[in-house]
This record gives C-alpha cells, sequence and structure tokens, in this order.
C-alpha cells in the first residue's frame, strides 16, 4: 500500500457522512480523493479528501457553518500559485470559490474584484479601460483571494499598493469589511489568514490614464517576464522571500542571486529543477512529486546558508495533510 492509500485509509471514518452532506449541498458535484496536482500551478501534491467549489455566497456559508460545527478541517484554494500540498494529499476539505465570484465591476476609477477573479484578467480588464496600477498583476497566475493573503506583487509593486477595503467572511461566518490598514500588509504578507476565512470580493482605487499607455506597460511586462522566467515549466513561482534591507539601508542580494551564488542553478531532485532561467524557480520537469520539490527546497536553503549566512524564509505556504 502507498503512502498516500495508506493515508486515505486513516481519513476513512471522516467521509461517508460528510461526502452525503457535500453532494446534498453542492450544486457543482464535490470531488472526492481528488489529486492536488490538478489544482495548482506547480502541478503536484496527493489527494485531497473532497475538493469543493461553491457557487454562491449561500452554500459557502453553509458550508462554513458545517465545517465550524464539526471541526472539520479546510483550506481555501485559489489557482494554487503559492501553495504547495504534500505528497499525502489534504485529510479535509479544499475548497474553490465558483463564477459567481469572479466579476470584476469598474466605475470611473473604483474596482471592484471578486476573490475568484484572475489576476490577468483583473489587469487587462482595468487596463482597457485606460486606469493604471495594476498592470503588474498580468503575469501573476493568482486569484484576487489568494493573492491579497500573500500580498502578491513584484520588486516594486504589491496588490495592497491600491486596495481601500476587502469584503470578507469572517471565522463567526459573517461578512465583514476591513479596510486596507485594518488588514495589515507587508511584504508578500497580510494578516488575513488570522481574520478570515475567506475574501469574498476585494475594492481598488486605481488612476486614470490612456488605455494606449496602459495596454503598452502590460505588453512590456508580458515580454519581460517570457525573456526572465521559466514559463515553459510548471512551478509556483518564487520559491522565497527575498531577503530583508539591512539596517544600514544597503539592498541584500536576491534569493535568486544568493541560490545562484551557491551553485543551485540546475539542481535536481528527481523530476524537480531549480530552474536554469532564474534560480529561485524550481520548476517541474514532468513527473516531479511534492517531496522532490520540498526535498529540493530543503536543499537550496541548506547551501544558501552555508555559503551565504542567509537564513531565506519561504515564500510558498507548504501545507500539513
Ligand atoms: C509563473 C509564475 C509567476 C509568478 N509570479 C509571481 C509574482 O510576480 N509575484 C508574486 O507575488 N507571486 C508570483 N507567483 C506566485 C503566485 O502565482 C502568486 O503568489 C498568486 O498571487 C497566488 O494566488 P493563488 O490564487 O494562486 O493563491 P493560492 O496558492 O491558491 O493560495 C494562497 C493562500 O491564500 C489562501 N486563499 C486563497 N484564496 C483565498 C480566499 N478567497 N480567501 C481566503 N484565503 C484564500 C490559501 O488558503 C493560501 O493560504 C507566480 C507563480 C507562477 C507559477
Amino acid at each position: 500500500m502507498s503512502e498516500a492509500d495508506a493515508f486515505i485509509r486513516e481519513c476513512a471514518p471522516w467521509a461517508d457522512s460528510h461526502r452525503r452532506f457535500l453532494s446534498d449541498l453542492l450544486a457543482i458535484p464535490p470531488l472526492f480523493q481528488e489529486p492536488l496536482s490538478n489544482h495548482t500551478t506547480m502541478r503536484v501534491g496527493g489527494p485531497a479528501e473532497a475538493l469543493v467549489t461553491v457557487a454562491d455566497i449561500m452554500e459557502l456559508r453553509t458550508l462554513m457553518e458545517y465545517i465550524e460545527t464539526r471541526r472539520l478541517r479546510h483550506f481555501v484554494l485559489g489557482k494554487g500559485g503559492n501553495t504547495l500540498f504534500t505528497s499525502r494529499g489534504f485529510c479535509g476539505i479544499v475548497i474553490r470559490l465558483g463564477r459567481t465570484f469572479d466579476a470584476c465591476d469598474i466605475h470611473e476609477n473604483k474596482v471592484s474584484a471578486g476573490g475568484a477573479l484572475s489576476l490577468p484578467s483583473l489587469a487587462r480588464q482595468t487596463a482597457a479601460q485606460g486606469l493604471t496600477g495594476l498592470e503588474f498583476a498580468c503575469g501573476i497566475p493568482g486569484l484576487v483571494g489568494g493573492s491579497l493573503v500573500g500580498n502578491a506583487g513584484t520588486g516594486s509593486e504589491s496588490l495592497s499598493d491600491h486596495l481601500v477595503f476587502i469584503d470578507l467572511l469572517d471565522r463567526k461566518n459573517e461578512i465583514r469589511r476591513l479596510t486596507r490598514e485594518e488588514v495589515g500588509f507587508s511584504y508578500r504578507h497580510s494578516n488575513l489568514t488570522a481574520v478570515s476565512s475567506v475574501v469574498l470580493r476585494a475594492h481598488f482605487r486605481l488612476r486614470q490614464s490612456h488605455p494606449q499607455a496602459t495596454r503598452q506597460r502590460i505588453s512590456s511586462l508580458t515580454e519581460y517576464r517570457g525573456e526572465t522566467q521559466p514559463l515553459k515549466f510548471p512551478s509556483a513561482g518564487c520559491i522565497f522571500k527575498n531577503p530583508v534591507p539591512r539596517k544600514n539601508g544597503d539592498s541584500p542580494r536576491s534569493a535568486g542571486a544568493l541560490i545562484e551564488g551557491a551553485g543551485m542553478k540546475g539542481v535536481t531532485v528527481g523530476g524537480a529543477e531549480v530552474s536554469r532561467i532564474h534560480a529561485n524557480f524550481i520548476v517541474n520537469r514532468g513527473h516531479a512529486t511534492s517531496d522532490d520539490v520540498q526535498e529540493l527546497i530543503r536543499q537550496v536553503h541548506a547551501r544558501v546558508r552555508e555559503r551565504f549566512g542567509v537564513s531565506l524564509e519561504l515564500e510558498v505556504r507548504i501545507v500539513e495533510a
């Protein structure tokens, strides 16, 4: 029996009553023992006990109430671009937001984006209206909810920069509105996981520019990513955060430069490889497992610490089974 099969057995008592509940509740049929490799950009990860897509807010609230009262493990998943499930999968309910959560409403310079809207779509739709501020998001393959949780961004811009407030479903199953200040954002971090269960919607205020200029910016950013990132293979983007600036104001070397300097470019474990194009990416060459990726992460971390005395902090989140 494989490790994943053994784990499914451990979860077995969970299954029957919860399966029935989920099948009765949800308009979109739930998936049981669904490989999470199908739902993450790195394309690794074992099975989820259940993977569900909630069609609307009513379903979501009913589901969350059920989960809370029975204290079931759950995980809200966006595009899976910043998430690494283990090879054992997830013994609980993985929740995705359905199509009613991916609307983008633009009124003058105010933008309201659903938690399941993709960042490239948000960037394109706002740019098409000549609104500037979110063009940087065109190449980040995440959804609005997950991207706010990790405050996705580039070297100089982050999703929280133009955010005004967020609507979320809190732990008491109530819809709450939090301002950007109340959420608390910093580099690739937010306090959202502490206060919320689900990000439903985000409201941004952008600046008016010209559609030609904003579209042009998207084209050049897309071209730049094509040249500097390994987009031909599945990945989770940058694995480590860049080290924070030193107290004397000096910019430290980027995580990618440290990894390259430690001689890790091109190093492989199983089907996982430290990208030869961008050393802070680990790519799945086609048959990588989550174990391969995690072992490679461990090796990279150890080599950088050994060589430079820097303990890199993970940007991707590893989710316990
Ligand atoms: C080729 C490539 C390039 C990338 N480039 C960048 C980049 O330039 N900058 C960058 O920051 N990242 C980058 N990434 C990483 C990743 O795409 C982003 O971090 C993305 O914003 C993550 O969003 P997601 O929807 O995939 O989040 P997920 O990985 O699905 O989730 C991340 C976290 O958010 C939580 N979550 C998800 N949705 C919700 C919700 N609705 N409510 C509450 N919690 C939720 C999850 O539980 C998890 O803790 C890149 C990835 C790839 C593959």
